[in-house]
């Protein structure tokens, strides 16, 4: 990690928690964090939970939402608009996250549209890309990650309202971490990418952040590495003392 970039430690917490369970989850996280200040905690809870997190949450927290859609409002039956992440709280909104690419078939043109509308609003995006097993097998690697940016930002002109999730979908969920230097070589990749779809400058204060089966026990390797810039966490989010630990690696 590089000093001009605050580390963000965010937590995905997918469908999980009810508005009790995620008190209990705040009162705890709280105690054990109360002291964090070098780094940005972020929680994403699930939409039901926004206002109820935005009222409890650590001072040293902020709050993010896990989709969006990319209209302001109207007859989008179930869609959640970028305005109403605003008004419950959102600073942040995770964008084409593999579950959403891979199970609801989300594909890279929708997810540039809401990447488009949520940066528009005032949000922060964090874009998610990330090869499968699959491709890797086949070295495509770099040229998905590649596709997954140029396709995903297009048009993009405030990079500095886009945070990229590096998240290998074998490593999601799964037990299997990439090794620090397998994730650096693509962060390391991303960022020089960055560098050719927006000015230099900017590219060097986006944070590439590394998600999959983050640990405490692997936290801190992660987090040596020059271009990565936090983490994306969501198994071990779901417990306040395994988080503590990740936040204060
Ligand atoms: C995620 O959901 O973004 C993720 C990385 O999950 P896990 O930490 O459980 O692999």
């Amino acid at each position: 990690m590089h000093s001009i970039r605050k580390p963000l430690i965010a937590a995905n917490w997918k469908m999980n928690k009810t508005s009790s369970q995620a008190v209990d989850f705040i009162k705890r996280f709280n105690e054990l964090t109360d002291d964090v200040s070098d780094k940005e905690i972020l929680i994403c809870p699930p939409f039901t939970l926004l206002y109820t997190l935005k009222e409890i949450l650590p001072r040293n927290a902020v709050l993010g939402a896990q989709d969006v859609y990319f209209e302001q409002k109207g007859a989008f039956t179930g869609e959640i608009s970028p305005e109403m992440l605003l008004d419950a709280g959102c600073e942040y909104v995770i964008i084409g996250h593999s579950e959403r690419r891979h199970i609801i078939k989300e594909n890279d043109e929708l997810i540039n549209k809401k990447v488009l509308s949520a940066i528009n609003c005032g949000l922060i995006a964090i874009l998610c890309v990330g090869e499968t097993l699959e491709q890797r097998g086949k070295g495509l690697q770099k040229k998905i990650i590649s596709q997954q940016l140029e396709k995903g930002l297009l048009d993009v002109n405030k990079p500095l309202r886009i945070v990229i999730a590096y998240e290998p979908v074998w490593a999601i969920g799964t037990g299997k971490v990439a090794t620090d230097e397998q994730a650096q070589e693509m962060h390391k990749f991303i960022r020089d990418e960055l560098c050719k779809i927006f000015a230099q400058d900017a590219a060097r204060q986006i944070r590439i952040i590394y998600g999959g089966s983050v640990k405490p026990e692997n936290i801190k390797g992660i987090m040596e590495q020059e271009d990565i810039d936090g983490v994306l966490v969501g198994g071990a989010s779901l417990d306040p003392n395994l988080f503590a630990k990740i936040v204060k690696y």
